[in-house]
């Protein structure tokens, strides 16, 4: 990528795409594209196609989806499938036909099976049945690396697919009936102390244990990655995490401490846990030269800072 090649950031206010475009302008690169939901419907077609012919840009990120939680992904399994099959589908395919230089696809780590080894390697990828709370997202999300790898094989393109582990950070989405893990537990202990409530509930046992990496180190590595690589030398898809895991209860006793919450914790196992473990594999990257940075209290503090700073008057 050149300073002044023309790059597309697909869902720029999301939590993904707004940490590569923080990314992309502190290194000074001057031609970034972007394009609201209100303004641009990626779930249409020819909207899309339209957009990107007259647009051209050179590289992409495919950063726009629809995620959220585990209960959202059990609540709206159809609107998950549909949204994330005809966006990506969307924005690959016109990627081809505009002769897009390189596109990197956001995956996720919820791709793996259920009981897959631990750490997940790349290679487990189709190799077990899903977590059935996201199976459907998941699917879609596989759909995507496999036609990035096809498009490569097929019609010569250079698509890089990039399954991240479980993300906070700025710009998160904070609303408790479809955010992940770690906002809704800043959320649930801020609000709770304010309160002065007796307690904060926390879905599941607290056993499950999951990877967290600071948005802006993903944003690290993505850049890092389209400046430096090819698919042929990353293959179909790569591991971005920290390549440590804790447990559900070490977390929210760790935001506990960090909003300053004086209350006990509840766990409610009537919700669901999900899969039991999730660590990824990250020696891939690391070879290439990558190494997430942000310790997971720092990232804690700012994303909490942050979420303040919106929230309080
Ligand atoms: P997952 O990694 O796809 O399972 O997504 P989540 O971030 O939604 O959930 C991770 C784990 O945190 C699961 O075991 C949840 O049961 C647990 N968890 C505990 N409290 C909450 C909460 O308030 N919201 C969410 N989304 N998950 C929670």
């Amino acid at each position: 990528m050149q300073k002044d090649s023309r790059i597309y950031i697909a869902g720029h206010r999301g939590l993904v795409g707004s940490a590569i475009r923080r990314r992309l302008e502190a290194s000074e690169y001057s031609n970034i594209i972007t394009c609201s939901s209100q303004e641009l419907d990626l779930r249409d077609q020819h909207a899309v196609n339209r957009f990107i012919n007259n647009q051209k840009p050179e590289y992409v990120f495919l950063a726009a989806a629809k995620v959220g939680g585990i209960g959202a992904n059990n609540t709206y399994p159809a609107t998950f499938m549909y949204d994330n099959l005809a966006i990506q589908t969307n924005v690959i395919n016109a990627g081809k036909e505009n002769n897009v230089k390189k596109l990197l696809f956001m995956g996720s780590s919820c791709i793996y099976p259920k009981f897959a080894q631990q750490p997940i390697k790349e290679e487990y990828l189709l190799t077990g049945l899903l977590e059935p709370t996201n199976e459907p997202y998941a699917i879609a999300k596989i759909s995507g690396i496999k036609m990035c790898e096809v498009y490569n094989r097929q019609y010569g393109t250079n698509f890089l697919a990039v399954m991240p582990t479980n993300l906070y950070g700025i710009n998160d989405n904070f609303d408790l009936s479809n955010s992940h893990v770690l906002p809704a537990l800043l959320r649930k202990f801020h609000e709770a102390k304010r309160a002065n409530l007796p307690f904060v509930e926390v879905w599941g046992t607290g056993k499950p244990r999951r990877e967290f990496l600071y948005v802006d180190d993903l944003a690290d590595a993505c850049v890092f990655l389209m400046e430096n690589f090819g698919w042929q030398e990353i293959g179909t898809h790569v591991n971005i995490g920290t390549g440590e895991d804790i447990t559900i209860a070490e977390l929210a006793n760790t935001v506990k401490n960090i909003v300053g919450y004086k209350g006990d914790i509840k766990f409610n196992s009537s919700m669901p846990d999900g899969t039991p473990r999730k660590q990824l594999d990250v020696s891939s990257i690391n070879r290439l030269g990558w190494k997430a940075t942000t310790p997971l209290e720092a990232g804690i503090r700012q994303t909490y800072e942050w979420f303040i700073s919106r929230n309080d008057d």
